[in-house]
């Protein structure tokens, strides 16, 4: 019996596409995941956002551009046993991206490129470079289409690692902790991407406010949903997440919410998400 691709490749401007026989529609995204709030799901979202589209079948890239590196462990890399190039060298000396990936970790369609505390020093190191806010977009040229989806998980600032990822992005989807303050901040967080937008990246769009650690019966989280609706509209999106312990203990096992725990509700929230997120680049929408 001959062996069925199950992607149809198309080509369209000069883009890649695919349209997968389920009905999916897709392209190489390249999308960030940033808020300069700490705490607010960044990198819970990087890392089971791209492991639940990985088992839909995509093909996924997690880049971990925080020096804190919780995507990377979060995603089970330790740095003791994994002495290979990180982030840090593709940003600092202009390494080969393709060498920094680690294939198949935890499913075989998710990749990640780990980072380093080195690249604490890199926001300093990088003052002088010319084109300093364009390096990260340069070196994901040569492996972007090699993925379906490539999710940067920023660090909690909107320092040049943030500048860096908003250039080489497509979109940015904002994760909001429905808490107190939660939307505090998000102005400076969009002038920034206005700012983006003029000088360095003017197809850069809003791909999704997030509502996290959402909890329904709270007349705060509900307060915070109704004013980041009216505030965004329709770009939040309907799946929230809800508060799930599962989804704090997964990484200390170095797992994805999928591998650990399927039938927790962080585990389905995450994969309505992924729909959700997926669906949005279907055809009708495209
Ligand atoms: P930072 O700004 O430090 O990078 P972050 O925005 O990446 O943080 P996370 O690390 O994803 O945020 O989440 C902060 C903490 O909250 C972590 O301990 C994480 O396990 C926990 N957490 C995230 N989402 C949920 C959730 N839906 N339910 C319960 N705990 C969560
Ligand atoms: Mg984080």
């Amino acid at each position: 019996m001959r062996f069925a691709p199950r992607w149809t490749t198309v080509y369209s401007r000069s883009r890649q596409t695919k349209i997968h026989p389920n009905g999916f529609f897709r392209m190489s995204r390249v999308i960030a995941i940033a808020n300069q709030k700490g705490g607010v799901g960044k990198t819970t979202t990087a890392i089971n956002l791209g492991a639940a589209i990985a088992v839909l079948e995509a093909r996924v890239l997690v880049v971990d551009l925080d020096p804190q590196g919780n995507a990377s462990s979060g995603l089970g890399l330790s740095q003791a046993v994994d002495e290979r190039v990180t982030i840090y060298e593709v940003l600092m000396a202009g390494g080969d991206a393709r060498a920094a990936v680690r294939s198949s970790v935890q499913f075989p369609l998710l990749d990640l490129m780990p980072s380093t505390r080195d690249l604490v020093g890199a926001e300093i190191e990088l003052v002088g470079t010319v084109g300093r806010e364009t390096i990260l977009r340069r070196a994901l040229e040569s492996i972007r289409s090699e993925y379906d989806f490539i999710f940067l998980d920023c660090p909690p600032s909107l320092g040049l690692l943030t500048l860096n990822a908003l250039t080489a992005a497509d979109s940015l989807l904002i994760p909001i902790q429905c808490e107190f303050y939660a939307l505090e901040g998000l102005s400076q967080l969009l002038s920034t991407v206005q700012l983006v937008q003029r000088a360095l990246n003017p197809n850069l769009e809003i791909e999704g406010v997030l509502l996290t650690m959402f909890d329904g019966r709270l007349n705060l989280a509900r307060q915070v949903a109704a004013e980041a609706r009216e505030y965004f509209g329709d770009r939040v999106y309907k799946t929230s997440i809800p508060r799930n312990v599962r989804l704090a203990e997964a990484p200390s096992f170095g797992q994805p919410i999928l591998r650990y725990d399927i039938l927790s509700d962080g585990a389905q929230s995450y994969l309505a998400l992924a729909e959700e997120l997926m669906m949005g680049h279907g055809p009708t929408a495209a």
